[in-house]
């Protein structure tokens, strides 16, 4: 590839795609079923990144037509509280999908509620029997951000099929969902993190290049292959406010062949797919 040949994926554009299919999918179950997906969202304290997120939330399920509530619960909520919380939503029969946005308080176990969310509920994918169903190849929720992923590469017809991807990041939400994502599609898939021994050694090899790490600019033109798909999923906000990615972004586009900006690359699919799950089990189109 020659200077600045990438071609920045617009994930913006694509979210919006999305999220039209999803309005008319559910103007349709309503019209034809009179279902109407219902998404709800709690938050414990005033973390301000997780308001900002559940404001999104909020507002994209007006979008798209969807019910939506919130369930806002102070700081020093109980663990038991919070249960007593998901549990009413497991039986709330308007809702068919819910998220406790994370991180919770210290003094609450994040597996503990990740657990008692009902699995065809959650809409995260994070819950132990949606893992281990895409663990097993037959996948139910899929978790948001890595399924987001997976459409960009799909929208932009990237191939996934024999391809060296590299991911820089093993975290449970992005960096191993995603691994078993690609491997699904039959990439063949390297997993780095900061006991990797010569981390530009392996990202050179990749032919799909996800950077998930959380550390802005770490990765360098030179640790790209020429040609590569450069999927950036760091949002780290330097202390200038401005917002950036792991990667590069100038570097890379000139090594690149596709490119993800920040922002506007994946931070727009995550919600997109929550949406896109929580119509799937509101519709029960999901597998049995
Ligand atoms: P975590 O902190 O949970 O995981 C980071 C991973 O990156 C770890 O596996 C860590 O390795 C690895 N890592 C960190 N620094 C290095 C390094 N210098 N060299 C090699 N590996 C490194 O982060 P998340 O997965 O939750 O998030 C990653 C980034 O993605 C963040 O910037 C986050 O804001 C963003 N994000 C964006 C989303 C979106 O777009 N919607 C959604 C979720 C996250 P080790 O395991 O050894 O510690």
């Amino acid at each position: 590839m020659g200077e600045d040949m990438a071609v920045v994926i617009d994930g913006k554009k694509i979210s919006q795609d999305v999220r039209d299919e999803i309005r008319e999918k559910t103007l349709r179950l309503r019209k034809e079923r009179g279902i109407v997906p219902g998404l709800a969202v709690v938050l414990v304290g005033d973390d301000p990144a997780s308001q900002i997120y559940v404001r999104g939330k909020k507002n994209a399920c007006r979008e798209v037509g969807f019910l939506s509530k919130e369930f806002r619960l102070p700081s020093d909520t109980s663990e038991k509280k919070l249960l007593d919380v998901i549990d009413g939503l497991n039986r709330d029969r308007e809702i068919h999908g819910f998220l406790v946005q994370l991180p919770v308080p210290e003094h609450i176990r994040t597996d503990a509620i990740i657990e008692a969310i009902d699995p065809r509920k959650d809409v995260d994918g994070f819950h132990p029997y949606n893992v281990g169903r895409l663990f097993s190849g037959n996948p139910y929720h899929r978790s948001c951000t890595p399924a987001g992923i997976m459409e960009l590469l799909d929208r932009y017809e990237i191939e996934i099929k024999g391809k060296e991807a590299v991911i820089v990041g093993r975290s449970n939400i992005v960096g191993k969902p995603l691994t078993l994502m690609l491997l699904e599609r039959h990439a063949t898939v390297t997993v780095c993190h900061t006991r990797t021994r010569d981390l530009a050694e392996v990202t050179r090899r990749a032919e799909i290049l996800v950077a998930a790490a959380g550390n802005p600019g770490m990765i360098s033109g030179d640790m790209i292959r020429g040609g590569a798909v450069v999927i950036d999923v760091g949002i780290n906000r330097l202390e200038t406010g401005k917002l950036v990615g792991d990667v590069v972004f100038a570097d890379a586009c000139k090594k690149a062949s596709y490119i993800t900006p920040v922002p506007g690359g994946v931070g727009p699919m995550t919600i997109a797919i929550l949406l896109r799950n929580t119509l799937a089990a509101a519709s029960v189109l999901l597998p049995g």
